[in-house]
């Protein structure tokens, strides 16, 4: 019998699981210039433009007179040469395919919708649909999926693979790199995926059984093995049992409110909205993986209206998108190094769709917006007035909406440091894990993170509680891993936080933590 072959690395999510290997050979495959070449983008379109004919031409085939007509005119357009030309022109001059589409179809809308003649006027919908009918066909998938149940082995692995992966048949991720806080990891925590980082290269070919103990850390391969291995990573529950809207008393009696972060949006399938306080933390770029979807205010307001309807009532923060770093969107500019709110402002074809999005969702809920990477007080106020000016576009054309609190996460020590100054954000909540990585000078998504994040940790808390001092009255929360982390529960009621956001499978340990403490951060006797 061969010999087993153990590892050791680092655990970046508990757990364990075995099952074949998928090794991935390629380098991670760089995400689409911003500027592609003109020739792709040409036959990227066209291709799109075909597949949206096709599904027009079959929904025809079963549609009543009425219906039929408006196909046929919606074909009619997607046939028409003039639209495909403005759109290649602007491929031709550097445009990226989805911002030519969108760029062309919305002037084509707008003209529309300005019409005297209102059965003209009436035809603007199905430009719309149109439109978006061709965006979801640009779209298509991101990267190749790998067989479900296998455990993946490379040197990373892109947020947007993980969230394309379907995870039900169990499986666990082993990482030659990586890092703990990475957005992999963060990701692989709150679906109970098991994770192992940081073993350097090791040699295993596709196919071979390995087995990934994200509790210890270990990766065992299995050359020959002689017994079956559990299928399914043993995962921690992914709800709290309690139907308390999330309240829970510290044991001197304080109030606290525990939320969830919400990754993908199918996560809140499994989970009862009656065992939260609501969605601490929406994480819209995990929602919205494609350009093309970044771009389609429909298909956002259905994700963003889901979560609301889920919460019933209860409060949920949408993030908005935090693209950069290392959480790329597939198809947008990997040139720059903006990340967070100065990427939104810089990409309003995005921005302002999103912020469209949010505006029309509003009425479906209790809608919190907050801003990433927020740096300077006027982030907000700029980002506010974008806010206005499409809530004022969405009245006049007459599409219901509100305008939600605008908050702001704090997580960039400049902003941490003179928090009074942001007077004009609705709520504060702390990301620990940026914070973190800006406090210690070390990306990440380094593999040396690991430990300075551990050792960053006091500086954070006395961040945190320096912060809080100047936050006065407003809303106040942690959506940071470090809430998630009964160790620093005590501390963090200490420095005044009562609010915590945390993965699903982290929701009993904080509650059994905040039991055992009293809100002055210190244990109760016997605890
Ligand atoms: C954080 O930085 O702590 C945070 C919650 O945001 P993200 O992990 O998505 O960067
Ligand atoms: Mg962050």
């Amino acid at each position: 019998m061969a010999v087993q072959l153990r590892l050791k690395a680092t655990g970046a999510s508990p757990g364990i699981a075995s099952g074949p290997a998928y090794v991935e050979q390629q380098p991670a495959p760089p995400a689409v210039p911003n500027q592609p070449s003109a020739v792709s983008g040409h036959a990227e379109l066209s291709a799109a433009i075909e597949v949206a004919i096709h599904q027009l031409e079959s929904l025809a085939t079963e549609a009543d007179a009425e219906s039929s007509d408006i196909i046929d005119f919606q074909i009619e357009v997607l046939r028409d040469p003039t639209i495909s030309e403005m759109a290649s022109a602007r491929i031709t001059a550097g445009d990226n395919v989805v911002f030519s589409w969108v760029g062309t179809l919305d002037g084509y809308i707008r003209e529309l919708e300005s019409a005297e003649e209102e059965q003209l006027r009436a035809r603007a919908v199905d430009i719309l649909d149109i439109k978006n009918r061709v965006l979801a066909a640009l779209s298509g998938t991101p990267v190749e999926d790998f067989p479900a149940g296998s455990v993946y082995v490379g040197k990373d692995m892109e947020p947007s693979r993980f969230l394309a992966h379907n995870w039900s048949a169990g499986g666990g991720i082993a990482l030659y790199g990586g890092s703990v806080a990475g957005h992999v990891a963060l990701l692989a925590r709150s679906r109970s995926v098991p994770m192992v980082i940081g073993a350097g290269p090791f040699a295993l070919a596709s196919g071979q059984e390995v087995r990934v103990d994200g509790d210890t850390g270990l990766i065992v391969l299995q050359p020959g093995r002689d017994r079956p291995l559990p299928a399914r990573s043993d995962s921690l529950p992914m709800t709290a049992p309690v139907a308390d809207n999330g309240k829970q008393l510290t044991a001197d009696g304080v109030q606290t409110l525990l939320f969830i972060n919400l990754n993908a949006p199918d996560e809140i399938r499994s989970i009862d909205p009656s065992t939260t306080a609501g969605i601490g933390l929406m994480r819209s770029e995990f929602a919205v993986t494609s350009l093309a979807d970044a771009v389609n205010e429909e298909k956002q307001l259905s994700i963003y209206r889901h979560a609301l309807e889920w919460a019933g009532g209860r409060s949920v923060t949408i993030r908005m998108f935090d693209i950069g770093g290392d959480k790329p969107m597939p198809g947008l500019a990997a040139a720059s190094d903006l990340r967070g709110i100065r990427l939104l402002f810089a990409r309003p074809e995005i921005t302002r769709v999103q912020v469209r999005a949010l505006l029309r969702a509003a009425v479906f809920g209790n809608l919190r917006v907050m801003l990433p990477m927020v740096t300077f007080p006027s982030d907000v106020d700029n980002m506010r007035e974008i806010f206005r000016e499409e809530a004022a576009e969405l009245l006049g054309r007459g599409t219901p909406h509100r305008l939600p609190p605008i908050g702001m996460m704090v997580e960039v020590p400049a902003a941490a440091l003179t928090l009074d100054e942001f007077k004009t954000a609705d709520f504060l909540s702390f990301g620990t894990n940026d914070l973190s990585q800006y406090l210690v000078a070390c990306a990440r998504n380094d593999i040396d993170f690991a430990g300075l994040r551990e050792r960053s940790v006091p500086a954070v808390l006395r961040l945190i509680s320096y912060a809080t001092k100047l936050a006065g009255i407003r809303p106040l929360s942690i959506c940071g891993d470090i809430a998630g982390d009964p160790r620093w529960t005590g501390d963090l009621l200490a420095a005044g936080i009562r609010h915590f956001s945390v993965a699903p499978p982290q929701l009993p340990a904080i509650r059994s933590a905040i039991v055992g403490l009293k809100s002055d951060g210190t244990r109760v006797a016997g605890e």
